[in-house]
């Protein structure tokens, strides 16, 4: 075998060790090594007995090497900005006040509409590269702020372009049923009927989508509706998952465990016969700290799902209105301290679990087989991740076995733009 590259001295933190107790499954090798050859991981195991014929070392003195993060729950493609929308929560409005009002989802859908290719891929770029500076290589990128079927392509389109440019790994996401478009508001069955006769199909064709989403919610879609969606969805070859119990406890849950579904994500209302009906069926829990702390809603409890057996994965939900952040570590920092999770927990909750919510077989750990993705932190304790809150930065991140840049001076070089409206319009926010 004769590698191309070699991680050498790295404090290697698998995340494929063996369950159940997190401690063990993380599978540390102390000083240990990884070889990369044709983007994949090719060999692990302790340094001394690392192959010799590496074309080139890296050797990194004893930092933590890990999968490189999974995020996997993001809006990560839009237009506009929703600032003054959290000055009117923060004074006291309701979410789903402002949303009836013509604010939410339906704001961001009007500005990305409006907004041209460049606009959109210029300011997913900034967000991804974000992202990355902080260790995250796999972005799941829901669309859902076009609503209708040119716009839903054009939002899965701009994200196959971060992958197809080098920039994060992605899983798509078709989220037609986000909400219903402003201008259908009188013709749910219509709109519905779009989506499943219209996107889902064309979505699956072009191969822009990996799986389907919807918003089952008070004030959303309902238990029924989502059904339609998720089983047009499967019949074409996607995976189904669903936003569920953000607000009130429809039976999404069940829906998920019925259909097979990948993961239900948010979960602060959910029943214990929901998640034992996840827990049975192998669909993830996907926990939002970025939301439940921008809404000011008492956290989901990782114990009680822990207890039924639930596996647990945590995203961003990166998104204008409910939680403006790119920062992984930090949703995994207050997943610990809001949700209950043990740090060790939350290393795998952005690693190895949070790839199984994706069904995304080859990344989330440092395995022979999967994805050279990989990221080192100044640091030789994993729980690291679960520490700062906030501010984490990534020292080296390997992508596809390419190390890239993780520099915030990489950031502002996607902004580039002359005029503050244009700043506006690229910028992350
Ligand atoms: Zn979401």
């Amino acid at each position: 075998m004769s590698l191309e590259r070699l991680i050498r001295h790295a404090r290697v933190v698998t995340c494929a060790g063996p369950g159940p107790l997190a401690r063990a499954r993380l599978g540390i090798i102390d000083d240990g090594a990884i070889g990369i050859l044709g983007g994949r991981i090719a060999w692990v195991g302790p340094d001394h007995d690392r192959p010799r014929d590496a074309a080139e070392e890296c050797d990194v003195r004893g930092r933590i090497v890990l999968p490189g993060l999974v995020d996997p729950h993001t809006h990560l493609v839009f237009g506009g900005s929703r600032v003054d929308e959290l000055a009117r929560k923060m004074a006291g409005e309701d979410y789903r006040a402002i949303a009836a009002s013509g604010g939410g989802i339906a704001s961001t859908v009007r500005a990305t509409r409006a907004a041209s290719e460049a606009q959109l891929f210029a300011s997913a770029r900034a967000r991804a590269l974000a992202m990355r500076s902080c260790g995250t290589t796999t972005v799941e990128v829901k669309s859902g702020y076009g609503l209708r079927l040119e716009d839903e392509l054009r939002l899965l389109e701009t994200a196959r372009r971060l992958d197809d440019t080098g920039i994060v790994n992605t899983r798509r996401t078709l989220l037609g049923a986000h909400a219903i478009p402003p201008e259908l508001r009188d013709d749910r069955a219509g709109y519905l009927a779009e989506v499943t006769g219209a996107m889902v199909p064309a979505a699956a064709a072009a191969g822009l989508a990996h799986a389907c989403d919807v918003y089952l919610d008070e004030g959303a879609f309902s238990l029924e509706e989502a059904r339609r969606v998720l089983v047009a969805a499967r019949a074409h070859g996607l995976g189904v998952k669903a936003h569920i119990g953000q607000f009130a406890d429809l039976g999404g849950a069940q829906l998920l465990a019925e259909l097979g579904g990948l993961s239900g994500d948010h979960l602060e209302a959910v029943s214990d016969e929901g998640l034992r009906a996840m827990a049975q069926a192998g669909v993830r829990a996907v926990l939002l700290p970025g939301a439940w702390t921008t809404l000011r809603q008492a956290p989901p409890d990782a114990r009680r799902m822990r207890a039924l057996g639930v596996s647990i994965a945590v995203g961003t939900d990166c998104n204008p209105g409910t939680s403006p952040t790119t920062d992984l570590p930090l949703c995994a920092a207050l997943a610990v301290r809001d949700a209950g999770l043990t740090m060790e927990e939350a290393v795998l909750a952005v690693t190895v679990e949070a790839a199984r919510a994706l069904g995304a077989p080859d990344v989330g750990q440092v395995a022979v087989g999967m994805r050279a993705d990989l990221v080192c932190y100044d640091h030789d304790d994993p729980r690291v991740l679960a520490y700062a809150v906030g501010g984490l930065r990534a020292r080296f991140v390997w992508l596809a076995g390419h190390r890239v840049p993780t520099a915030d001076s990489d950031i502002a070089h996607a902004v580039g733009s002359e005029t503050l409206e244009d700043l506006n319009r690229h910028g992350l926010w």
